[in-house]
């Protein structure tokens, strides 16, 4: 069994306005530094297909669905909120962001992948029930773990959160959910402004000041998420792997490099294997440093490939 790798062309065409970071450069970085380290013979690739509304209504209202179809523009652009844009393209690019997680969780619960990584875009855990925010617009990571709740009949399914943005609308979807626990690093204080005051039993947010590196990084996931997630003892974990938090990432302030992001996929990949029989689908959400970001990405996926 190899590692799934998801994406689809319609991801490259969802354009946001001037010389917005999260652009479809960051797909073709990745896919360029996957090429030249050869590991596309490791991988099994698919194009993701759509997600249905019903797929996308576990996790969002049907209002706000059928909202983003009706305001979806045939040319221009709309804005959703200041950091979140539609053009003609973005719609097909978040319906395959989300249907993405949908295939990874059929495909490692039929036993075809044994781990898979979503290479899509617009990110999704900004995305709340009934909100786009922060260049998110479907909760892709959240339509995969709803999936496989109400599909294969998981129990117990984990959210691993390490961009360094809070999940906020993950959390704002499974704050109700004791089936779902989400742990969560951040930069604190820093946007969305939330999660440093919401940790409940199954939300385990962690905040970080500015300039935490590695180390400290490596500290708090061994102290706060271990041993929540021992407890837990997910059936299935998920990932939303943002690398924003890497050093060189213009939009943030924290210090992570890439033996980090080696580091906490061994870390996810050892709890799935305690508990999940191995099972791991993980979601691209941030990172806008095109080299980092290519670099990081290539070394998390070297790590699920094993
Ligand atoms: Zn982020």
């Amino acid at each position: 069994m190899s590692t799934a790798f998801i994406s689809h062309p319609d991801t490259l065409l969802h354009v946001m306005d001037g010389h917005h970071p999260e652009s479809p450069a960051r797909i073709s970085a990745i896919k360029d530094r996957l090429m030249s380290a050869h590991l596309y013979d490791y991988l099994q690739v698919h194009d993701a297909p759509p997600a249905t509304d019903s797929q996308l209504a576990r996790v969002h209202t049907p209002a706000y669905i059928r909202h983003i179809r009706a305001i979806a523009p045939q040319a221009g652009v709309v804005r959703l909120d200041p950091d979140t844009v539609m053009g003609p393209m973005t719609l097909a690019a978040a319906l395959r962001a989300a249907g993405s997680a949908i295939l990874a969780v059929d495909l490692v619960m039929s036993g075809k992948a044994r781990n898979a990584f979503c290479c899509v875009r617009p990110p999704g855990h900004h995305a709340g029930r009934s909100r786009a925010a922060g260049f998110c617009i479907f909760n892709n990571v959240a339509v995969g773990v709803a999936h496989a709740l109400a599909e294969y009949g998981i129990q117990r399914a984990a959210i691993i959160d390490f961009d360094v943005h809070h999940g906020d609308g993950t959390e704002d979807i499974f704050r109700e959910n004791p089936r779902v626990m989400l742990c969560s690093t951040f930069q604190h204080p820093f946007y969305p402004y939330r999660g440093a005051d919401t940790r409940s039993e199954h939300v385990i947010n962690v905040p970080l000041p500015a300039g935490t590196d590695g180390a400290a990084f490596r500290q708090a996931v061994e102290r706060e998420f271990a041993p929540a997630l021992e407890k837990f003892a997910p059936q299935f974990v998920f990932v939303s792997a943002g690398f924003d938090a890497h050093r060189d990432d213009p939009l943030a302030d924290l210090r992570l490099v890439r033996s980090d992001y080696v580091w906490v996929t061994e870390f996810i990949l050892e709890v799935a294997r305690r508990h999940a029989q191995g099972r791991v689908v993980s979601v691209l959400e941030g990172g806008y440093e095109l080299v980092a970001l290519a670099d990081s990405v290539t070394a998390h996926i070297r790590t699920l490939v094993g």
